[in-house]
């Protein structure tokens, strides 16, 4: 045993005593670490306990230390990944966090402030201000032309378009003390936090207005883009965010109104411009159910014999307290509420239950002349609904003339040339109303298939003998009769203007010389 490295002791059981008397041993003392083993034979009771020699001892416990230490340090690792986990996950949550903060107080397009940020921005700086007599101004944008440019230059130049007028609104502030946001689609908003008087914020907004205007070159091609601006004081329009920014948003909505490309100051007046016009949708929605609108009729007469070719139909709304309200007063609201649309159709049903009074009464038929709302133009059923009207009332089409206008018509070129040759193989008219008012570009004048052209009551307005007004009128007179179209004079209200009118080959004319609008019981 001792050869093969072991080490041992045998010994034999002393009977009397119960002691263990050693036998026989290894040179080298057994240790602590053994086996024993009692072996039983005939003279008594024997004993052999064996342990590993020095040798296998040292490489054993090396091993069992290495073994110990890849446990220990399994078991280390294991712990310090579960307790560093969560340590982890907070960091990422963190991150995350900071992300989606960034993301929601950030345009991603842009990387302007949203307008949560702004709001915030704003409210803290009112509340800087609010002990002392500093103010700030509140400047809310929107691109006249985004749409068109957008529609026709797809929505990659359309996004290049936006980062480039987000450069342009930040290169006119002062960076890291004024903020800017992108409100959404194509409007920003500017913070101003460093202005002493309303005369600042009016430089600001001017400057604005000219940086934007200058052309921007995208990929080859150049393209001018115009703003308006709507301007609010704090804390003078409104001591929240909230309210400055919905009252810049209304004084945006003036300036817009006023003929775009143009800031606007906010005033009380623009409140309750809007309020009325809430209360206008009301009244309007009351009025299309219970049929408070009618149709008056003005004669369109020929110039020469100064007999009736046509009625014009021009609305009237006979309010149950207020009497009868004229266009002017209810159709920029009916149209900005798409109320328009039912107002419209109704107007065309009373058109055609017109004609056929008329056509009993007198025994001969009669066309009318319809004025279309853009909105109501661009329904997607516009088509099929004016068919089903007039065939309900048995009218034929060649009775309607729809009244357009070109802005009207060039919002959806396309769209409005498929929707006039449909109508117009059917045999209904088109005439260009208000000519002269829009964009009034003769090319695309002579792609539209118009058959008469009406000249605006503002150009009538301002012939006279003396008058360079008669110059302009006889060139588009002569410029609809080069383009095959019949023009109709506008508002003539002397003989003067429609003996001139009559002497440039005007061939039909409306207006108070002739006949006011009448209503349907004094026609007939
Ligand atoms: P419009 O189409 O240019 O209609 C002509 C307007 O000029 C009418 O005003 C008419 O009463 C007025 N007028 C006619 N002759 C004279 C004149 O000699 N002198 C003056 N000062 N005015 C004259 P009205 O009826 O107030 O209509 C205003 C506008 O409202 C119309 O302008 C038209 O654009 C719109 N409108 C009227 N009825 C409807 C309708 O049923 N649908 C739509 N969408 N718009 C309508
Ligand atoms: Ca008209
Ligand atoms: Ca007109």
């Amino acid at each position: 045993l001792e050869a093969k490295g072991y080490r041992f002791v045998i010994e034999k059981k002393e009977e009397k005593t119960g002691e263990w008397r050693q036998f026989s041993r290894s040179k080298l003392d057994i240790g602590q670490t053994f086996v024993a083993s009692i072996v039983n034979v005939p003279n008594g009771f024997w004993r052999i306990k064996l342990s590993p020699g020095v040798v296998a001892n040292s490489w054993w416990s090396l091993l069992l230390l290495v073994i110990a230490l890849v446990v220990a340090a399994l078991g280390a690792y294991f712990t310090y990944r579960i307790l560093l986990e969560p340590i982890k996950l907070r960091r990422l949550v963190k991150e995350k966090t900071k992300e989606l903060e960034y993301l929601a107080f950030h345009d991603a397009l842009t990387g302007l402030a949203s307008r949560r940020l702004l709001q915030e921005k704003i409210n803290e700086h009112l509340e800087r201000v609010r002990h002392t007599d500093n103010i700030l101004g509140v400047l809310y944008l929107d691109l006249d032309n985004f749409k068109r440019i957008n529609d026709t230059m797809g929505h990659d130049m359309g996004d290049q378009l936006l980062q480039e007028i987000a450069l342009r609104v930040q290169s006119c502030v002062s960076q890291g003390v004024d903020v800017v946001s992108r409100m959404g689609g194509d409007e920003f908003a500017v913070l101003l936090t460093s202005i002493d008087s309303k005369k600042d914020a009016e430089v600001i907004a001017k400057q604005l207005i000219n940086t934007i205007a200058e052309v921007i070159k995208l990929r080859h091609r150049e393209v001018v883009m115009m703003a308006s601006i709507g301007i609010t004081i704090g804390p003078e329009d409104g001591l929240l965010a909230e309210e400055l920014l919905l009252n810049a948003d209304l004084a945006l909505y003036a300036a817009k109104n006023n003929g775009k490309n143009q800031y606007k100051f906010f005033n009380q007046q623009m409140q309750q411009k809007m309020i009325s016009m809430l209360d206008m949708e009301e009244g309007l929605r009351e009025a299309i159910k219970r049929d408070q609108f009618f149709l008056v009729f003005q004669p369109i007469v020929s110039m020469s014999t100064k007999e009736t070719v046509k009625f014009e139909a021009l609305a009237r709304w006979e309010h149950p307290t207020k009497g009868v309200i004229y266009p002017g007063t209810f159709i920029e609201e009916a149209e900005e509420t798409g109320l328009i649309v039912p107002i419209g159709w109704q107007m065309l049903e009373k058109a055609c239950k017109f004609i056929n009074q008329y056509t009993n009464r007198y025994q001969q038929t009669m066309t009318v002349a319809i004025n279309v709302s853009p909105r109501q133009f661009m329904e997607a059923d516009f088509v099929t609904r004016v068919r089903e009207i007039l065939a309900e009332n048995t009218v034929l089409p060649k009775h309607i003339t729809l009244e357009v206008t070109e802005s009207m018509l060039m919002e959806d070129i396309d769209h409005a040339l498929v929707v006039m040759d449909q109508l117009r193989k059917d045999g209904m008219q088109f005439s260009m109303d208000d000519f002269g008012t829009g964009y009034s570009s003769l090319a695309q004048l002579k792609q539209l298939p118009v058959s008469s052209l009406k000249i605006d009551r503002s150009f009538v307005m301002d012939i006279g003998s003396q008058n360079e007004g008669v110059q302009i009128v006889e060139a588009i007179i002569a410029m609809s009769h080069k383009l095959g179209l019949d023009v109709v004079a506008e508002g003539i209200e002397t003989q003067e203007q429609s003996d001139l009118l009559e002497g440039m080959g005007c061939e039909m004319g409306q207006g108070y010389l002739f006949s006011q609008p009448i209503t349907v019981k004094q026609l007939l």
